[in-house]
């Protein structure tokens, strides 16, 4: 690829000082598991994000599992989570014995559409909502937020793709992702907004006891070394993680910053193109692009037309979870959730990462361009 939809190895580049002595210095130590780099890692995210509390995990899904696990999600109970998101979002659930419940989407942003989360909150059995901010884009945490609060049911942010993404609420407050939640999740996945050397996560809240509860899930139910409260879990983040991720959160904030002007360049450069359209910010709403997602009736002839010309696009997501073998078992079919349907489709994913010069981003524009025209 010329021009891959991800560059890892540019981000090191650019990262490389720092990360190189933040791990030399967790090596020499050999202090792997907890210290001063984890602490100092949590506290520096938690003010990223605007919440009083971050807790380091293993991962995203991990992250998933333990606030829902936290929030006391069981057998019998159902949980509220869009189809249109990776599977992480849902898998927790079945693995706690509760049913994921399937909501539609915002044709326009991808996100859970509140009406349809009113409507699934109907039957009154709902334990938790998990909606996503998908694409980097915030879901109407307003909106989502009133509905849930009038049925008493409590909101778990996935935040998996959207490290600083930002809500106005109606007083005029911004909220940043996970600063609104009763708990939030995180992924550090390598090519995540903020992305670590292999798996990593964390969560976040405004709820002390919460807080606390998490932070004894996360490792064996305890908080000092053989004295276990509750039955807990193997989730810990890895200290070299913790250190990395550390160097890279300085430049986060202006590394979404960048996105949103790579986006904006392509939203100019492809304007009236063809058929396509693109996922859009909603007023109030400021995304940060962990995609930058275009939809065209001809998908797949696009993608090979990119491919072709050394672009490496891609699908988020090619098949709705409704609809995934894992979960025939809950007995979804094709035209329950129309618009998540007609989003998978028609979705196409355009290279997007800080370092994509202009150069590149225009190169992208014109393989576009150049597909619409001959056709
Ligand atoms: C990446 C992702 C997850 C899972 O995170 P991992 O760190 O890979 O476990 C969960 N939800 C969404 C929306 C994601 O994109």
């Amino acid at each position: 690829m010329t021009i891959p939809l991800v560059d890892l190895k540019a981000s090191y580049e650019r990262h490389k000082a720092g990360i190189d002595a933040a791990m030399a210095e967790v090596i020499t130590n050999t202090r792997f598991i907890g210290g001063k780099e984890l602490v100092e890692f949590e506290e520096a995210f938690a003010t990223f994000c605007g919440a009083r509390f971050a807790i380091g995990v293993g991962s995203g899904t991990a992250a998933l599992h333990l606030a829902l696990a936290a929030l006391e999600v069981g057998p019998g109970d159902v949980v509220a989570v869009p189809a249109h998101t990776f599977i992480a979002t849902a898998e927790p659930v079945v693995w706690l014995g509760a049913t994921p419940r399937f909501v539609d989407i915002e044709p326009e942003t991808g996100c859970m559409d509140p009406a349809a989360l009113k409507a699934a909150l109907a039957p009154g059995d709902v334990k938790a909502v998990i909606p996503v901010h998908i694409h980097g884009q915030p879901v109407d945490l307003a909106a989502i937020g009133a509905i849930a609060e009038e049925a008493g049911v409590p909101i778990i942010e996935d935040a998996a793709q959207a490290h600083g993404s930002s809500v106005t609420l109606a007083d005029g407050t911004v909220v940043r992702a996970g600063a609104y939640g009763a708990i939030s999740c995180f992924s550090f996945y390598p090519g995540k907004n903020l992305g670590a050397f292999g798996d990593a996560g964390a969560l976040t809240t405004n709820d002390p006891e919460l807080a606390q509860k998490l932070k004894k899930l996360r490792d064996h139910g305890r908080l000092s070394k053989y004295e276990h409260d509750i039955v807990g879990y193997a989730h810990r983040l890895d200290t070299l993680q913790a250190a990395i991720l550390s160097v890279k959160l300085t430049t986060l904030d202006a590394d979404n910053d960048r996105r949103r002007e790579i986006a904006a360049g392509y939203r100019a450069g492809l304007e009236g193109v063809g058929d396509l359209r693109f996922v859009t910010e909603a007023p109030g709403r400021r995304g940060v692009y962990h995609h930058f997602v275009i939809h065209t009736a001809d998908r797949d002839a696009l993608l090979a037309h990119l491919k072709a010309a050394g672009i490496g696009a891609g699908i988020h997501f090619p098949l709705p979870l409704h609809l995934q073998p894992a979960f025939t078992f809950l007995g979804g079919k094709r035209g329950d959730l129309p618009n998540t349907e007609a989003f998978e489709s028609t979705c196409v994913s355009l290279p997007i990462y800080p370092e994509l010069t202009d150069a590149q981003r225009d190169e992208v524009i014109a393989a576009v361009r150049s597909y619409f025209d001959g056709n």
